[in-house]
């Protein structure tokens, strides 16, 4: 690519996600050209039987769509359980909502001081900067805030609160940077968050939360990288990774150029029945990490989003799951199996110290000051 057409490109990207109105086209354009959004262009390139689009419309309506090329090119079209395909092509299932299912699972708002900041621990808060991203998880525990037209980035008024909040509590150490993905910002955007949080002294520790380099590794730029770095700070990239062929060559590239800018990559999976929910899979997948130099940060018990009952196991079945992973990888390659508990009590590790069952054979969780909580969906490994 040429400069000027580099240029051009990051222009659009910036056009994408400055302020409203954002079309999907426009959305579109701020990942990839040929990023399929909706489940019209899924059947047009064949990764949707034409017959099925229509009855996915409802899903499409409710719910953002988007696959990139990237994407697209490691689904097995002829094995209607790929892993890959299960996690980003819309499901029918994704309708049905269950009562324990939760339109904000985590609890975030109950924490956010100012718009598109949490602050959950006293420590660090998370700075959400955008609502979009180049791919659509189907398991997403933001998808009721996260996705085409729902508002795009935040506001210059929005940054300027949330800096001014950061700025005011010393006890502040850590900014982690999410969305959406921040890596769909342009570099100038993220120069920009940079440069106000590296004015802050008591922030000493940047992490940004990504897809990108598995889902839409373009996105992973030379400028993008010094835009972050310039902050001074100690940075680390936290990648999204759910199966090991989400560690494409195209992938490993981007993370390679993440590491030579001298950014730590860990990486975070979701537990997902039908993509890893066995030992092997699970194994597979932290020894890629280890051999790709990202270091197994968490393994997430899905969260009750809605619509994604279809990807959850019970909490039994992940245990034993990551006992069994524990048998079988060192330390190192060994992520936390964590659970947020519904409701914004925190993010706790599932050990016994932490998890109780109760007289209905469901379960009892215990958040970091000490008290039990009610996990509210019982087990149905069914
Ligand atoms: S990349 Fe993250 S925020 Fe975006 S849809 Fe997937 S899970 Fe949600």
């Amino acid at each position: 690519m040429t400069e000027d057409s580099a240029r051009h490109r990051e222009e659009r990207s910036e056009e994408a996600t400055q302020g409203p109105p954002h079309g999907p086209g426009l959305l579109r354009s701020a990942r990839n050209d040929a990023t399929s959004t909706s489940v019209a262009e899924l059947a047009a390139v064949g990764l949707l039987d034409a017959s099925r689009a229509e009855t996915l419309r409802a899903v499409e309506a409710r719910y953002s769509v988007a696959v990139t090329p990237e994407i697209a090119a490691l689904i097995d079209r002829a094995d209607p359980a790929d892993p890959i395909a299960r996690q980003f092509l819309p499901d029918l299932r994704e309708l049905e909502t269950r009562p324990e299912e939760l339109a904000d699972p985590i609890g975030d708002d109950a924490f956010s001081p100012t718009e598109g900041l949490v602050h959950r621990y006293p420590d660090r808060v998370l700075l959400k900067l955008l609502s979009v991203c180049p791919v659509y998880c189907r398991f997403c525990f933001r998808r009721e805030t996260v996705g085409l037209g729902k508002g795009a980035s935040l506001s210059e008024t929005a940054l300027d609160e949330a800096f001014a909040y950061i700025a005011e509590r010393p006890q502040i150490f850590e900014v982690i940077l999410t969305g959406g993905d921040p890596l769909a910002l342009s570099a100038r955007r993220l120069r920009a968050v940079a440069e106000r949080l590296a004015a802050i002294p008591h922030v000493a520790v940047l992490r940004l939360h990504t897809r990108a380099p598995t889902a839409a590794p373009r996105l992973v730029t030379a400028d993008r990288l010094e835009a972050l770095t310039a902050s001074g700070k100690a940075l680390y990239m936290v990648l999204h990774v759910n199966h090991a062929r989400e560690l494409s060559a195209p992938a490993r590239q981007a993370v390679a150029r993440i590491q030579r800018a001298g950014i730590s990559t860990l990486a975070q999976t979701v537990l997902l029945a039908g993509v890893n929910d066995d030992a092997a899979t699970l194994e597979q997948l932290m020894r890629a990490l280890l051999a790709a130099q990202i270091k197994p940060y968490y393994l997430h018990h899905p969260d009750l989003a809605p619509g994604t009952g279809h990807f959850r196991l019970s909490l039994e079945r992940g245990r034993e799951l990551h006992a069994e992973l524990s048998r079988r990888i060192s330390g190192v390659g060994l992520p936390s199996y964590v659970l947020d508990i519904p409701g914004g009590f925190g993010k706790v590790p599932l050990q016994p110290s932490h998890l109780e069952r109760d007289e209905d054979g469901g379960w009892r969780v215990r958040d970091r000051a000490g008290r039990w909580r009610a996990y509210p969906a019982k087990d149905r490994d069914d």
